[in-house]
């Protein structure tokens, strides 16, 4: 009897000694399959830790970069070598140097959505999740952002007493969500609680009892009273948040689908597994130099 996608992808996992890493915002067959699923600082933190040779990574080109930095004698695939971050893609490493030169006395922090060249270029990076605390923490008064505004202006909503020189970059499943959408489900659900993840525009975010990055919205949905949440992030967290609370009930965003997250199937991962491709390479310098940003942000975890 020929064996499934899914039967063959755990065969291959053992030969190989792999490990699948997803995104919450990954289809629900591939938040199946992995051994974690997770946001960006929890992969990241997962990905250092693994006693793993090959790292599958279903998400985007800047999360299974950020895995290589971290562990670069491994093997790390990422099963559509097309999936992108467009937000990440919006600084490039020679404006961020210009920026940097006009700006002598500020300090760089680095979205994780961020490729490379770029981070190769930070003080230290951030995640939604603690980009708060990293900015409080550091010396200087001016920080240069990159590259999400909307994320960038809701730290400096926290932390009023920094100077932030931000990028003008944005995440459009995020930044085009609708206060009309928003403002609807919240009349047709009075009793949900409305979560929304700081790329959102400041708007929506005043709308919000909360605004979490996507493992926050996990933990805070885990011990809420509340039975029903509008859920303003990237619509593949609801799938995780109902399977890991039955009984509570989600209402996702019409609008808030991310293209290049949808791009991992189950047969790009069995693919990927088979011919071990295509790989994540980037030079030794550059990810010496990234490595550094990188591994100050794990540090303040
Ligand atoms: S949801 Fe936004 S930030 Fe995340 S990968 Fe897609 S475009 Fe990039």
């Amino acid at each position: 009897m020929e064996k499934s996608v899914v039967q063959q992808i755990e065969k291959l996992k053992k030969t190989h000694n792999a490990v699948i890493l997803a995104h919450n915002y990954q289809r629900p067959e591939v938040q199946d399959i992995a051994d974690f699923v997770g946001d960006s600082l929890d992969l990241s933190l997962k990905a250092t830790k693994t006693e793993a040779n090959v790292i599958v990574f279903c998400g985007v080109d800047f999360m299974a970069e950020a895995a290589k930095i971290l562990n670069p004698e491994k093997t790390v695939l990422l099963p559509d070598k097309t999936a992108n971050c467009p937000m990440a893609e919006m600084v490039d490493a020679e404006s961020l140097g210009w920026l940097k030169k006009e700006h002598p006395d500020g300090e760089v922090v680095a979205y994780i959505n961020t490729t490379a060249d770029v981070k190769a270029l930070a003080d230290i990076c951030c995640t939604s999740a603690n980009g708060v605390k990293i900015v409080k923490s550091r010396a200087s008064k001016k920080i240069i952002f990159v590259p999400d505004r909307n994320l960038g202006l809701y730290i400096q909503s926290q932390v009023p007493k920094k100077e932030m020189i931000l990028w003008p970059g944005v995440c459009r499943t995020h930044h085009d969500i609708k206060k009309e959408e928003i403002l609807l489900l919240k009349q047709q659900h009075p009793e949900a609680e409305l979560l929304v993840h700081p790329e959102c525009q400041p708007d929506i975010i005043k709308l919000a009892d909360h605004a979490f990055s996507t493992n926050g919205m996990v933990d805070h949905v885990k011990t809420s009273p509340k039975k029903e949440f509008i859920i303003g992030t990237e619509q593949g967290l609801c799938y995780r948040l109902e399977k890991e609370n039955p009984g509570k009930k989600f209402y996702p965003i019409s609008t808030a689908i991310c293209p290049n997250m949808k791009k991992t199937t189950l047969e790009k991962v069995l693919k990927s597994l088979q011919t071990l491709e295509p790989k994540i390479h980037l030079s030794d310098e550059i990810m010496r130099r990234a490595r550094i940003p990188l591994q100050r942000m794990m540090d303040m975890k």
